[in-house]
């Protein structure tokens, strides 16, 4: 059994798509959930009340991960609260998809500046809670994007390899801490990042699937709440996919 009983957890994009399954699937194992959302407020509502339903404890903050002291007020506030933190979920990511000739340097910002700043945000405001705690488990959600490069989102694979250097780097860094970073790459998940597609498109990216369908939110969630779990205290510096083999 995953157990993480008054585990306290920050999920960044907690609103909706594989944030929201994971802030649902914590909340049952037993965790403290806090989690960010940006412009989905009634969305963080019924998430929020998803919880209180099922005896959960839960704080919803608004909160961009562009902005640097926005996060720090949500680390602040996770500590008002609930006194520690266990585990941050820098889940939160857009996609701004053209071809790099369309591509407009603010298409470029807005999705390094939200994936990966984000990621350092978030991470640069609760790293000092867990040195200072020597305890802590940090899980980054990256993309099969970011392994293998998928042409119109240079912008976007650029970001999530980007997170994928920084949670090696940082593994290395806070282990003697005791503290673990790893990376969920996820492929084709069934959120609005990938229903709003083209029919089209749609029908490749199944075809280019092993196992012929998209994954689910709750599988990415499952996949997410066994790695920040104590079951796996012996993993850091991990890139783990979960794509129906689309990157064998
Ligand atoms: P969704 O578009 O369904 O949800 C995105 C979430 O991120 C929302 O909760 C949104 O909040 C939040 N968000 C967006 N911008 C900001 C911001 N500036 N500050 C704070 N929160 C923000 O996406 P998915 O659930 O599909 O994706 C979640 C993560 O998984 C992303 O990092 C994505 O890159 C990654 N991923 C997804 C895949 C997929 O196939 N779906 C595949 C591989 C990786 P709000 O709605 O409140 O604004």
């Amino acid at each position: 059994m995953i157990d993480l009983k008054n585990k306290v957890v920050i999920v960044t994009g907690g609103s909706r798509g594989i944030g929201k399954a994971i802030c649902l699937v914590f909340a049952q194992l037993g965790a403290k959930v806090v989690f960010t959302y940006y412009r989905s407020k009634k969305e963080a509502d019924k998430v929020k009340q998803e919880i209180k339903k099922m005896g959960g404890k839960c704080l919803s903050i608004q909160a961009n991960v562009r902005d640097f002291e926005q996060c720090r007020a949500v680390v602040e506030k996770t500590l008002k609260k609930f006194k520690t933190l266990d585990i941050l979920v820098n889940n939160a990511g857009i996609i701004r998809d053209k071809a790099l000739f369309m591509m407009t340097i603010e298409d470029w910002k807005q999705v390094i500046e939200t994936n990966l700043i984000g990621t350092f945000n978030m991470t640069r405001s609760a790293i000092t809670t867990f040195l200072k705690q020597k305890r802590g488990c940090i899980v980054n959600i990256s993309s099969v994007s970011g392994l293998v490069g998928t042409p119109r989102q240079t912008n976007y694979s650029a970001s999530k390899a980007g997170i994928i250097g920084f949670s090696k780097a940082l593994a290395k860094e806070v282990a003697p801490y005791n503290i673990r970073v790893n990376v969920i790459c996820p492929g084709y998940i069934a959120t609005d990042m990938v229903t709003s597609l083209r029919e089209d498109i749609k029908n490749n990216i199944l075809n280019s699937i092993p196992l012929k369908r998209l994954g689910t939110p709750q599988e990415v969630a499952w996949l997410c709440a066994f790695v920040s779990s104590d079951k796996a205290n012996y993993i850091t510096g991990e890139v783990i996919k979960i794509d129906g083999g689309l990157a064998i």
